[in-house]
């Protein structure tokens, strides 16, 4: 049914589309002058809660994320199709379970051309930026239209595999870099996977290293200038020291470029037996670049037991430098894999027993680093990098007691391309500082992250089943006018 209707209203959307969008403008600009005087209050846990006397802008910011007209405004009728479908598709389990065997099948059984016509319409256009500059391009003039800034991601999966696999990846990142500070109107930002730039074994072995106290940050930082202190390192053997040396080289490049064009970068977590590596080479990455400003950022997944001690143990060490410190603070994407390697390894599963531990410890973690921003100001930022309405809600009024300005660039607010429009747009619109990640590259080489994203938006079940119905609203009010 969904791929008939789907057919049906790409055709018709741009008019549709347009119309709408004057429409909304209309009783937007009377809406707001209404709605100045207004005190702002919203619902937490069921009881009302006042901001104080509102501002023009907060007045306007619905924190119930229920206003499908003004946050699906810039949205052309076959994209909310779209993204019906998408979100319809992805609430089949088995569907989802096996995507990535069914796109593989799919390629195999179709043949690359067909194949490509079929999934680049629909998964690849919902969660994906392009493939070239003019592509990626143009989703970034729509976004930022609509005041969101995008957050580059380059689209790296699966590790490549030798030297020549990651030399060639860092050249895709230093034209991330590139693109990055030509598009983004607001600060420039990318995600960066260490594990694109040198071999996740590795990172497991220095992650044992590093846990232990057999490697410090400040030797780390040091040895990307000078590779051959790492040869004084005991424990590794000369082939890994080698790929060490390569690996820092490469991040070292990734953050001279970066200081060089103002583009900050957020490191990405990844699985927990190579964390505590990539987290060795942000911080020490930290040390190097981020004296005046924090260029460098680190990612927390706030579903492991360990998250409040692993951010509140580094915003420590690099405040102690007096260096700048950033945090991408996010739930965290690889649940069932951390369960099966826990249990694999024998060794207790690292992930928070419930989905709502998982929520008390991001909430706290948000809360603290929010109150360390109130006392050392620029010198710490943070992104709260989530589609949970509850955790954005629990973020703003944080910021609100705190008198954290909204648009003052020391807190964040970041979701997936493709996922929550309803939450990005309206903050977007309110002034708050919203990023969408925009991870880009060819139909094939984004298959993996396509499948995880169905992944995701199965488990953001609620969030899903939320957007799928205000879609469901807006689309009804474009076609039957209620
Ligand atoms: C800008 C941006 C950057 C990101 N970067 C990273 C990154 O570097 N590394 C990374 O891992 N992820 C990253 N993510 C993804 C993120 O970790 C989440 O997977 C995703 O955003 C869903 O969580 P949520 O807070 O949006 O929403 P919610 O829907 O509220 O939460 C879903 C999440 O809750 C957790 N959860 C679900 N069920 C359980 C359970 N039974 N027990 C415990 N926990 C449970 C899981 O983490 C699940 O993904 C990023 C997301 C964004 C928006």
């Amino acid at each position: 049914m969904y791929l008939h209707i789907f057919s049906l209203f790409r055709k018709f959307s741009r008019p549709f589309g347009n119309a709408a969008y004057e429409r909304v403008k209309l009783a937007r600009v009377l809406s707001v002058q209404h709605r100045c005087k207004a005190v702002a209050a919203y619902e937490t846990n069921g009881k009302k809660e006042s901001l104080g006397e509102a501002d023009p802008a907060i007045a306007t910011l619905d924190l119930n994320f229920t206003d499908h007209q003004n946050a699906f405004k810039t949205k052309t009728t076959w994209e909310l199709c779209r993204a019906l479908l998408v979100l319809r598709l992805c609430s089949f389990d088995r569907l989802v379970d096996n995507s990535l065997q069914l796109f593989r099948l799919g390629q195999k059984v179709l043949g690359e051309r067909p194949f490509r016509a079929l999934v680049k319409p629909i998964f690849y256009d919902q969660f994906v930026a392009g493939d070239d500059h003019r592509s990626i391009g143009q989703t970034v003039s729509i976004m930022q239209k609509a005041g969101l800034t995008p957050l580059l991601a380059v689209c790296i999966e699966d590790g490549p595999t030798g030297e020549v696999g990651y030399d060639a990846n860092l050249t895709t990142i230093l034209d991330c870099i590139q693109m990055a500070s030509e598009l983004s109107k607001g600060r420039p930002m990318i995600q960066l996977k260490v594990t694109a730039l040198m071999p996740a074994e590795l990172l497991i072995t220095l992650s044992k290293m590093y846990t232990y106290g057999g490697i410090s940050i400040e030797q780390v930082a040091e040895a990307m200038y000078t590779p051959s202190l790492l040869y004084e390192v005991e424990g590794l053997p000369e082939a890994e020291i080698r790929q060490w040396c390569r690996g820092l080289e490469r991040l070292r490049e990734a953050g001279e470029f970066a200081q060089r064009k103002g583009v900050y970068i957020l490191v990405d977590a990844e699985y927990t037996h190579m964390n505590p590596g990539i987290s060795l080479a942000a911080l020490a990455m930290m040390l190097n670049f981020n004296k005046d400003i924090p260029l460098i950022w680190n990612t927390y997944q706030c579903y492991l037991k360990e998250a409040y001690n692993a951010i509140t143990a580094d915003y420590a060490t690099i405040m102690d430098k007096g260096l700048c410190f950033g945090a991408k603070i996010v739930r965290g994407a690889y649940i069932n894999c951390e369960e099966e390697y826990a249990k694999r390894q024998g060794v207790p599963n690292p992930v928070c027993d419930s989905y709502k531990d998982t929520s008390s410890s991001y909430n706290r973690v948000v809360e603290t680093m929010l109150h360390n921003i109130s006392h050392c100001g620029e010198k710490c930022n943070i992104i709260v990098a989530s589609h949970n309405e509850e955790s954005v809600r629990k973020a703003i009024q944080g910021m609100e007691k705190l008198g954290i300005a909204r648009d003052s660039g020391l807190v964040y607010f970041g979701q997936l391309l493709g996922m929550c429009d309803q939450v990005s747009y309206p903050l977007g619109q309110a002034g708050y500082q919203i990023y969408k990640s925009l991870p880009y590259g060819t139909v094939e080489e984004t298959l993996p992250y396509l499948s995880r994203r169905a992944q995701e938006n199965k488990s953001v079940l609620m969030g899903a089943r939320k957007e799928r119905s205000l879609l469901q609203r807006e689309l009804r009010r474009r076609f039957l006018r209620f």
